[in-house]
């Protein structure tokens, strides 16, 4: 398994971080250093305390590092359906997650993010191979236009899209990154201001306590932001949020097909072309739905066949595949995020289901305001 992102040559160059060395104490603990573990440093860092965040493997090594760097604004589900599921505050959390790329815009070296806007297709691209897939389509269509209509009601840009990949709607402000970049890069602003340490899996998590394979912290505020496992890490949550797998591959370059991220079928399947060229192609996870409910992290070749079909789809022409992996993602069973609090001064995120680029840090920001200040998460986190 290699990580098609990992070839940047800013990951390449990554270091590393020191192991925690022994017990230590701080004002705060984060476990897990993803984008969202490393948004609570930073909100912490930001009120004057102290930080320890440790994590199992390198910053990134899980989803943040693995995932199709779709930064698009808004929850999993399309507006529309969010809206009639969770109420109107979703639109805020909309709201909160364009503001996050700005920000994100703001703070990362020119070119590592890319305002490219996001195309939602409706099916895939290229002719329907059979009837089932064009009366999908159309459904899917029909969606796509709900969806769109609900976007340009609150205001939200969007335009219709009919093109050589086919038709849905294209939303300028979402954007593009290589997600191992995006949190290496950010690592590197906060290790010298917080202890990040990496290589260190945490085995329990108590009030005022982490207990780590190299010693115990001892901090009154613990955040615990590690999504994909976080039912295996923090028990209670079992019922709450579960552990599925997701898989992408990329290939060698193609000529330039996909000006932005694209997503199709419902949003199963997904691509977009770096600026090496390449595709990074993920989804079919729905072919495979039972098999996925896993902790493994390893592609399979079910899924990949899938997702290798996708990505000549998506490029026009046949593909050669160079790299195959696979991460954990949290899902949440009622379909919002969770921030909960689990014990005394200790509040754990997750659930974003296979969409927390952008709503992690949102929802971790959320649990450093509940954990320090004890305000209640907005209506759209599940407390
Ligand atoms: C293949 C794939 C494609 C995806 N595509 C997209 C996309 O395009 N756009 C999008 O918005 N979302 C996408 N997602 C979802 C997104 O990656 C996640 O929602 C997001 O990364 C969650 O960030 P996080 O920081 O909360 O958790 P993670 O990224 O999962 O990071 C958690 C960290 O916690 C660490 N950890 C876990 N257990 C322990 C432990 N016991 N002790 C210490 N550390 C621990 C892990 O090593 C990991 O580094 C995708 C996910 C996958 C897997």
């Amino acid at each position: 398994m290699t990580v098609g992102w990992d070839a940047d040559a800013m990951v390449q160059a990554w270091p590393g971080l020191p192991p925690l060395a022994g017990d230590a104490s701080a004002d705060a603990c984060v476990v897990g250093l993803g984008a969202s573990g490393l948004a609570a440093v930073e909100a912490l860092l930001s009120r004057g305390l102290s930080v320890i965040g440790v994590d199992a493997g390198r910053v990134a090594a899980g989803a943040a590092g693995r995932n199709g760097g779709f930064l698009l604004g808004g929850p999993e589900l399309p507006l529309h359906q969010a809206i009639a599921a969770w109420g109107p505050a979703v639109v805020d959390l909309y709201r909160e997650t364009l503001a996050e790329i700005d920000t994100l815009e703001a703070v990362l070296p020119p070119g590592v993010l890319r305002r490219t806007g996001s195309i939602r297709l409706a099916g895939l691209p290229g002719p329907a191979r059979d009837a089932d897939e064009q009366h999908d389509r159309e459904q899917e269509a029909q969606d796509c236009r709900a969806h769109a209509a609900a976007l340009r009601e609150h205001g939200i840009a969007v335009e219709d899209y009919d093109g050589p990949l086919g038709v849905g709607f294209f939303v300028p402000d979402d954007a593009a990154v290589n997600p191992a970049v995006r949190a290496l890069t950010l690592a590197r602003g906060l290790e010298h201001r917080a202890a990040l340490r990496e290589h260190t899996p945490v085995s329990r998590v108590q009030a005022g306590s982490v207990t780590t394979a190299h010693g115990v912290v001892t901090a009154p505020v613990v955040i615990v932001a590690v999504d994909g496992r976080l039912d295996r890490l923090v028990p209670q949550l079992a019922g709450r949020v579960r552990t599925a797998r997701l898989q992408m591959l990329a290939t060698a370059p193609v000529a330039p097909r996909l000006d932005c991220p694209v997503y199709g079928r419902w949003g199963y399947d997904y691509a977009q072309q770096g600026v090496d060229g390449r595709l990074y192609v993920g989804g079919g996870r729905d072919r495979h739905a039972e098999a996925e409910w896993t902790y493994a992290a390893e592609p399979t070749p079910g899924v990949q066949g899938w997702i290798e079909d996708v990505a000549a789809r998506m490029a026009g022409g046949p593909v050669t595949v160079q790299d195959r992996w696979a991460a954990s993602a949290g899902f949440s069973a009622e379909g919002r995020p969770l921030c909960v609090r689990v014990a005394d001064g200790v509040v754990a995120v997750g659930g974003y289901d296979g969409t927390g680029n952008l709503v992690g840090p949102v929802a971790a920001r959320a649990a450093v305001a509940y954990a320090l200040d004890g305000t209640e998460p907005p209506p759209y986190l599940a407390a």
